[in-house]
């Protein structure tokens, strides 16, 4: 349930409609807005005689029913966009991220060149993964805390802010030393205690959506991390599993205009894990930016064919500045413009 309130009501009025949520045992969240506040009820309760009591509130000007299963992440229950706030960039705002960097972390060369290349060609966030969540026990499962320590060194040479991927609910609080944004990855999109540890986080959390996982179950996730407070919270449509051999999965470009309106928060779209093949991340890319994605997360290799995980989903350096180039007519045309990293804009300067 959303409590809305009329646009000259003060914000004494909604701590007063607060109060009388959280008098019947129910968790209340004051949102306030540009134009107006809301009050959201969180838990079940006696919600019947609840919207009865807060109707006859002063500054109360209507009850709404939240629809949905999830609460804190829908778009009835908070009307204007999250943007996430990095100090350096914006997430979900006007402006068009893109994130970019190898699938794993495997050398310092291969990091510091990478970082630097994507940063050059117009990147704002740097990915690379420390820990992977492999599909086979033999293949490479990433360098863990060493590559943590190459990623700070790759944030230090480009000034980017870094994505990387946290696995396990006692890897939480080391990942998050080093990570900007932390990364749920989809296998464990469903990994309850693992949502809920970053949930308690302090990072943003860029949630990828499960091989498998409907629209629905993907949101419920999301829910399970704004529940434990942290509602910093970025979508990542990373393809879905479909019958179709073809492609490694399948993108669900109307995942991104139906999250947009079912929800307040960013969505992402990883063309790379969506596709699968090199010479399929352009289009996809473009096409996500095209049906409103906030941005891009996209893997990058100096030598793909040598990369040690997803190569062949992995851009050349030269294929990333292609890419952006070709980004620029598709953003122009939608209005939005490419966000720029500020501490990457004084690098740049200074260099
Ligand atoms: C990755 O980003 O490298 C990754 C493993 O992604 P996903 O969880 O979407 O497969
Ligand atoms: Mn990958």
């Amino acid at each position: 349930m959303l409590v809305v309130m009329r646009s000259d009501a003060t914000i004494r009025d909604a701590q007063r409609v607060a109060a009388a949520i959280e008098r019947r045992g129910l968790t209340a969240k004051v949102t306030p807005g540009q134009e107006r506040s809301t009050v959201g009820v969180i838990g079940t309760g006696p919600l019947t005689e609840l919207a009865r009591a807060v109707n006859a509130l002063p500054g109360v000007e209507r009850v709404v029913p939240i629809s949905r299963p999830y609460k804190l992440a829908s778009r009835e229950f908070c009307p204007p966009s999250t943007v996430i706030d990095l100090g350096n960039v914006r997430i979900g705002g006007p402006e068009f991220v893109v994130i970019a960097g190898p699938c794993a972390v495997e050398s310092r060369e291969q990091v510091l060149l990478t970082a630097r290349r994507v940063a050059a060609a117009g990147a704002t966030v740097l990915r690379g993964g420390a820990f992977k969540p492999r599909t086979s026990p033999y293949a490479f499962q990433g360098l863990g805390h060493k590559g943590l320590r190459l990623l700070e060194e790759g944030r230090r040479e480009c000034g980017l802010p870094i994505v990387t991927e946290v696995m396990e609910p006692g890897q939480v609080a080391a990942v998050a030393r080093t990570a900007d944004i932390l990364q749920i990855g989809a296998r464990n999109m469903q990994n309850f205690p693992l949502l809920k540890e970053v949930g308690l986080a302090k990072q943003p959390v860029l949630l990828k959506r499960g091989l498998s996982a409907t629209i629905e179950e993907w949101l419920m996730a999301a829910e399970y991390i704004m529940n434990e407070g942290n509602d910093e919270v970025m979508l990542c449509e990373r393809g879905i599993r479909t019958f179709e051999p073809a492609t490694r999965n399948t993108l669900d470009l109307s995942a991104i205009p139906l999250v947009k309106q079912l929800t307040h928060l960013p969505i992402i779209a990883d063309p790379s894990h969506g596709t699968g093949h090199r010479n399929l991340v352009e289009p996809m890319a473009l096409a996500a930016a095209a049906a409103g994605a906030d941005g891009l997360i996209v893997e990058v290799h100096p030598d793909p064919d040598a990369a040690l995980s997803d190569g062949a989903q992995s851009l050349s350096l030269d294929g990333f500045s292609h890419l952006m180039r070709s980004l620029k007519p598709i953003l122009a045309a939608i209005g939005r413009p490419l966000a720029v990293c500020s501490a990457e804009r004084a690098l740049l300067a200074s260099a």
